[in-house]
């Protein structure tokens, strides 16, 4: 089995990890409400979501969210 031949320091390793740090998230606006919301996610203010086609923008109203 491979072993490291020298242990990573802390320096050497916290420069790696600079990297992997997670990115914000694309928002992008509510085609009915204007709200900001992820990509590709349900709007959680009015519960509508964009479909696009081959043929342009096209929308689907989504069934209601319930309150219970
Ligand atoms: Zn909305």
């Amino acid at each position: 089995m491979a072993v490291p031949k020298f242990k990573i320091s802390k320096s050497k390793k916290r420069k790696r990890r600079t990297h992997d740090k997670i990115s914000t998230p694309d928002l992008v606006p509510c085609g009915n409400c204007g709200l900001s919301i992820p990509m590709h996610r349900i709007c959680p203010n009015c519960g509508h979501y964009r479909v696009r086609g081959k043929t342009g923008p096209r929308t689907r109203q989504v069934i209601e969210q319930d309150e219970s």
